[in-house]
């Protein structure tokens, strides 16, 4: 059997942690999102959407600074 290393992320500040116990768990809408701190959870309270931002695939956009 091998064990499985879970990493938790906090959405808010990006913060890592492989121990739950560590961050402090919050369930919404059916998801468990952690959380390093009180400050980040109250963040994520106010601004549900910011777990979304977290999680997206981020890729580059490619704007176009065309000063001319
Ligand atoms: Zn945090």
């Amino acid at each position: 059997m091998t064990t499985h290393k879970h990493i938790f992320r906090d959405p808010v500040c990006g913060m890592t942690t492989e121990d739950p116990g560590a961050f402090t768990a919050y369930d919404q809408d059916g998801e468990t999102y952690y959380f390093c701190s009180d400050h980040c959870l109250a963040r994520f309270k106010e601004n549900p959407h910011i777990a979304d931002k977290a999680t997206e695939v981020h890729h580059e956009h490619g704007h176009n600074h065309s000063h001319g």
